[in-house]
């Protein structure tokens, strides 16, 4: 459950600039990774993410996600679309900011461990709860 939600942030979080073309940023879902130099499909940064994080579990997966995601530029399906049409050149838009997936990554990093600390101290008290009685 926990590795599923940083996930979900992170990608969330890296979506939150919206459409690096036309500033969309009204659904989510509607926004996709584009490999500025052609990256195929099974290097989709979503799937890059999945697949490392079944391999290698979540640390890794997230970081294989960070370097793919880098070569992306974020945009949104219509100007997708575009792009490969050809109706779109992607050279002059700059890819998704490495030091700001990396931040993001440690600030989720951080909040879990957190979250982790409440609760083993509420499991704690439970014990001791559960031991007074
Ligand atoms: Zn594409
Ligand atoms: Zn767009």
């Amino acid at each position: 459950m926990k590795a599923i939600d940083s996930r979900e942030e992170i990608r969330a979080r890296i979506k939150s600039t919206g459409c690096v073309i036309c500033g969309f940023n009204d659904s989510q879902r509607a926004l996709h990774f584009h490999h500025k130099h052609g990256g195929g499909k099974n290097r989709s940064p979503s799937i890059v993410l999945h697949n490392s994080t079944k391999e290698t579990g979540e640390a890794h997966g997230i970081y294989a996600f960070a370097a793919e995601v880098v070569k992306c530029i974020l945009v949104c399906a219509n100007c997708h679309a575009m792009i490969h049409d050809g109706k779109i050149d992607v050279e002059t838009y700059p890819t998704i900011d490495g030091t700001s997936v990396l931040s993001v990554i440690e600030e989720i990093k951080a909040q879990a461990k957190a979250n982790q600390v409440k609760a083993n101290q509420g499991r704690r008290g439970k014990t001791t709860k559960r031991r007074l009685s």
